[in-house]
């Protein structure tokens, strides 16, 4: 029986990892960067497998970034399987991991933050304070420690790809920007790392949330235009099912804010599912996702 060890590099410290990106770049390849907080799933490896190409060079981040958690939040029992995570990488193609340790991200005496832009303010915003301000100043690090010409990040988590589009562009960073579709299970729901909290009961109630996305959709496409009667149809499709929403809002793809009733749409949602916080989101006028 063979065992199969993953051979990917592994670097721990920002300064090894910065001689590497620059070795690569002095050599013609793009730097591709993807960051995650680990626990990988289908949903990292379909954007480890976008990353890579020609000329690139894949960095997955694997994180788990503390400053992007409120006080009360699941940090300290965040899923973690690095020996799982090495693997994934691996078999997706990727050139080499970081895995810093908080330490290394955020020595003492480092305490520059990032402002996020103003549709960090809404939706997750609203129920997760500071937690946008803690993504924009670990993503900007982490570009900047890994010299990456290109991110990839996941639509799965609609508002963040959107503030870190808007800080990308407001602050002149010189990296594109990549962005994978959501990969779901086969009865629909949005992979996550979170999911592993859900027991059997839960992973069905669960289901509610992608489901009343696509009812949301389907009404969207029939004629349903306006916010107020898409988020009441989302509320009562939830009501019973999830134990708490946080939100069932419908806004605009752009703004993230009140739309009118021609304008394009996009669906979101947090829920929670016992003391699991669940969140997906849907364009509503794409037929198929
Ligand atoms: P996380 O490890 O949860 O911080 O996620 C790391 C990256 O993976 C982010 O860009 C997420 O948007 C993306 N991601 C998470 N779940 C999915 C999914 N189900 N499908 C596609 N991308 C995802």
């Amino acid at each position: 029986m063979t065992t199969e060890v993953s051979s990917i590099p592994i670097l721990r410290t920002a300064e090894e990892t910065s001689d590497k990106a620059r070795q690569w770049l002095a050599d013609g390849d793009r730097v591709v960067l993807v960051p995650t907080m680990g626990a990988l799933h289908e949903g990292h490896v379909s954007l480890i497998r976008l990353a890579t190409g020609a000329g690139r060079k894949v960095v997955v981040s694997i994180f788990v970034n503390p400053t992007q958690f409120g006080a009360g939040e699941d940090l300290a029992r965040y899923p973690r399987d690095f020996d799982g995570d090495l693997a994934k990488c691996s078999s997706a193609g990727a050139d080499l991991v970081f895995a810093p340790s908080a330490a290394e991200m955020y020595p003492s005496g480092c305490s520059t933050t990032i402002e996020p832009p103003a549709i960090a303010g809404v939706l997750e915003g609203e129920f997760r304070p500071g937690h946008f301000a803690g993504v924009c100043t670990v993503v900007a690090k982490l570009f900047a420690i890994t010299r990456c010409d290109i991110a990839v990040f996941g639509r799965k988590d609609y508002q963040q790809a959107r503030v870190i589009e808007t800080m990308t562009r407001d602050l002149c960073l010189p990296v594109e920007l990549e962005f994978g579709e959501t990969i779901r299970e086969s009865g629909g729901l949005a992979m996550s790392s979170r999911n592993a909290y859900l027991n059997e009961d839960q992973r069905q109630r669960a289901l509610a949330i992608s489901e009343v996305l696509a009812v949301a959709r389907d009404s969207f496409l029939e004629g349903t235009r306006t916010s107020q009667d898409l988020e009441q149809i989302m509320v009562m499709g939830l009501r019973g099912r999830v134990d708490s929403i946080d939100y069932a809002a419908v806004v605009h793809p752009e703004t993230l804010g009140p739309r009118n009733a021609e304008d394009p749409a996009v669906a979101l949602i947090a829920a929670r599912i016992g003391a699991t916080r669940l969140i997906d989101n849907r364009d509503l006028h794409a037929r198929d996702q």
